[in-house]
């Protein structure tokens, strides 16, 4: 069965499936992070199956030199080019070594499935590359999404392409459309943990600190996704993520918190059934998923336990106090570059809150600031992209230091 909405790649479900009985080969980039390390576990256990092809990290060399060690890629890529003799002491022989900024696009040649694991705007490469190349895209990195919507559309109808999502939101929703026909999915729900800060007010929140924000109740994840989670920024991604990878309109897909992250996300269809996935909050299950699709893999964690579950709880979004949603919804309706600046902004006042330059309160001033002064221009190649990315990030650059000033 396959999962086929209105968007290029959605139907080629069975393109990675190796006739000859062979392993799939996969590359994963962004290895040394949260979900590159979940993705080896994955395939540690299910190595009948897959075979590393190849691994890439940003800087992270001790660590991406001892996963080459045990998985033995064919190649091996470090985005820092400083770092490429450092690394080139330390793998094992017999394994190409790739560095620079082109090295972690050029992964996608390798493999059947590339896991595109980096964090933040700095995927899009990756997501490009491996959609050009014809390859599954199995999608950790929104923002490549988000900010480069134009250019990876077209680079999705490329023969072969891809993209399943490993964001467990749109895992759980690429299911749950199997059950019914695209046109008659009436509405799809997103739900949200609600993050550290659910149902506090704006002034219990002006005085959050790094270590609260990065206190996640339900997932364990990366700084920057951590914080995207305690402003529901990470949410308002996602919703411009599931009406690009599903081509539903804004209208028709709603938020709802759910504090234990069991139901992922849900589908309602036309007659008024609604279909909704569960699991334990595992990454491992999501990534499983786009690594294996169409076919189940075999863990030996994530069942539930329905005993001890207790409730499921649901309730609307307090937009009011976390306005990151409510800018997402409307930098996704305007379009074209707007997810960009939004993107951008995001990046550039979450790294000042991680640094300590700007207050929690302020992420989302930032960024509704920055979307004021949105210039839009037209997203053709990537170079559009990187430009429009690079505008929005000086003019997010301002606004911290304009705070700064005043602090
Ligand atoms: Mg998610």
């Amino acid at each position: 069965m396959t999962a086929t909405v209105g968007r290029p790649g959605m139907s080629s479900a069975s393109s990675v499936a190796r006739r000859d009985g062979s392993r799939r080969r996969v590359a994963i980039v962004g290895s040394t992070g949260s979900i590159g390390t979940q993705a080896l576990e994955v395939l540690r256990s299910a190595s009948g199956r897959f075979v590393v092809s190849a691994l890439g990290a940003a800087r992270s060399v001790d660590l991406l030199a001892a996963q080459a060690e045990e998985f033995r890629p064919e190649v091996v890529a470090i985005a820092d080019g400083s770092l490429e003799m450092r690394l080139a002491e330390l793998l094992p022989p017999g394994i190409e070594l790739r560095a620079g900024p082109e090295a972690l696009s050029s992964l996608a040649e390798t493999c059947d499935v590339v896991l595109n694991a980096v964090v933040g705007f700095a995927g899009l490469g990756v997501t490009v590359a491996a959609l050009r190349q014809g390859r599954r895209l199995a999608l950790a990195n929104k923002e490549s999404l988000v900010a480069g919507a134009p250019v990876v559309q077209r680079a999705r109808a490329a023969a072969g392409a891809e993209l399943v999502p490993v964001d467990s939101e749109h895992g759980a929703i690429h299911q749950c459309l199997a059950c019914g026909q695209p046109e008659a999915v009436s509405r799809v729900v997103l739900t949200a943990s609600g993050g550290p800060f659910r149902g506090m007010s704006s002034a219990d929140l002006a005085s959050v600190t790094v270590a609260d924000a990065l206190a996640h109740p339900t997932w364990q994840m990366g700084p920057k996704i951590t914080i995207d989670s305690s402003t529901l920024m990470n949410k308002g991604l996602e919703v411009i993520e599931a009406h690009e990878l599903f081509d539903i309109g804004y209208d028709r897909i709603e938020v709802v918190v759910h504090p234990q992250s069991i139901v992922h996300s849900m589908v309602e269809f036309s007659d008024g059934a609604t279909i909704a996935q569960l699991s334990v909050p595992d990454m491992r299950l999501p990534i499983g998923y786009a690594l294996g699709y169409p076919e189940r893999l075999t863990h030996p964690y994530g069942s539930l336990d329905f005993a001890t579950l207790g409730r499921l709880e649901f309730e609307l979004p307090d937009f009011a106090t976390f306005p990151c949603l409510r800018l997402a919804y409307e930098a996704g309706r305007v379009g074209g570059s707007a997810p960009a600046w939004l993107n951008a902004a995001n990046e550039v006042a979450v790294a000042a809150f991680l640094d300590g330059h700007l207050p929690w309160s302020a992420i989302a001033e930032v960024v509704a600031e920055t979307l004021e002064v949105h210039e839009p221009t037209d997203l053709a190649q990537v170079q559009d992209v990187l430009e429009a990315d690079a505008l929005a990030r000086a003019r997010a650059a301002s606004a911290v230091e304009r705070r700064s000033r005043a602090a």
